[in-house]
């Protein structure tokens, strides 16, 4: 067993195309251990699912691609990996929760049988029998009956296809879950219920789990660590209890993103925002790429900051931490 189940390291990914090179993510180092929680929190654009779905191997192809930097998942270097390893990896070591259940499901098979297939795959000596019971051992755990597992992905609603999709993800009991805001395209209250499952069967299984989400309440609720990403960088990284503790003290953005989670006691008309846009991707900048939006920029942040840690495991990118 590796000493660290995932450890991302100076990761660049960029997708080239025909009009210009988007640079995603731009020197992201991450780490997790077995069974531990890390909540990846930005807006849109900042690189979430795209180190997601580099972590699976599965950036678009011909598009993306890995410029620089080391992603070793379990003891497996992923960036050398070969597609035969990294199918006995997906499903098995890892798994992905997709944000959209309707996308993520086969419309013409049964979802019993688009359980089966993953288990099938990754333990073809087991018996139907076996494959069978542990389909309906798994629908009963996402609170499904099993006789349901004829039926298809149009015969259910979506708060239970998403527990079909997390199912799919779980059935081979993976070391690492990534779920890619599994409840945005859910209502709240089936949001709720779809959290509190997954946080569940992961605490059962032993699972570690990567959560993209943009909301910092449910990243308290449900993560030990966080790690805050902007224009493609990790700007704040650290124990949930540390982050959340330090508020008034952090890095401006995530202070920002503080900010702007609205307050019952207040009586202010209008929500707190973070003035201005994200840098374009497509430009490489040489200094902080939140200086722009920053209301604590000064010359210095024209060269770019370094992270270093103002707490025990605690990490901010930003001059001011000098
Ligand atoms: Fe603001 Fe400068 Fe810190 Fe960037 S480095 S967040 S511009 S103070």
């Amino acid at each position: 067993m590796a000493d660290k189940l995932l450890e991302i390291k100076d990761l660049s990914i960029n997708y080239n195309t025909e009009m210009a090179t988007v640079y995603a993510v731009n020197g992201l180092s991450l780490s997790l251990d077995y069974g531990e929680t890390l909540g990846l929190v930005g807006e849109t654009g900042a690189g979430k699912t795209t180190t997601c779905l580099s972590v699976m191997k599965l950036l678009p192809e011909g598009v993306g691609e890995i410029a620089s930097g080391s992603i070793e998942l379990d003891g497996v270097d992923i960036v050398k990996a070969h597609e035969d390893k990294m199918r006995e990896l997906r499903g098995h070591t890892v798994s992905m929760i997709f944000q959209d259940p309707m996308s993520a499901l086969n419309p013409v098979m049964t979802v019993g049988d688009q359980i089966a297939e993953v288990l099938h795959e990754h333990n073809p000596n087991m018996t139907r029998e076996e494959v069978g019971k542990a389909v309906d051992n798994m629908m009963e755990m996402v609170g499904i009956p099993a006789n349901r597992k004829v039926e298809y992905p149009h015969q259910f609603s979506g708060g239970m296809k998403q527990r079909i999709v997390i199912a799919i993800a779980l059935v081979c009991r993976p070391k690492l879950i990534l779920a890619d805001e599994p409840t945005t395209a859910l209502d709240v209250t089936i949001q709720a219920q779809m959290l509190g499952l997954i946080h569940e069967l992961q605490v059962e299984l032993n699972t570690a789990m990567i959560l993209v989400t943009h909301d910092l309440g449910v990243v308290a609720q449900t993560c030990e660590k966080v790690a805050v990403m902007y224009a493609g960088e990790c700007i704040e990284y650290g124990p949930c209890s540390a982050i959340f503790d330090s508020v008034g003290n952090l890095h401006p953005y995530t202070q920002g993103l503080f900010d702007a989670i609205p307050k019952l006691d207040s009586k202010a008309r209008r929500l707190e925002t973070i003035d201005g846009m994200m840098p374009d991707p497509t430009e490489k900048l040489q200094g902080c790429r939140f200086a722009d939006r920053c209301k604590h920029a000064t010359d210095k942040c024209k060269t770019a900051p370094q992270m270093k840690e103002v707490s025990e495991g605690h990490f901010v990118k930003c001059h001011l931490y000098d």
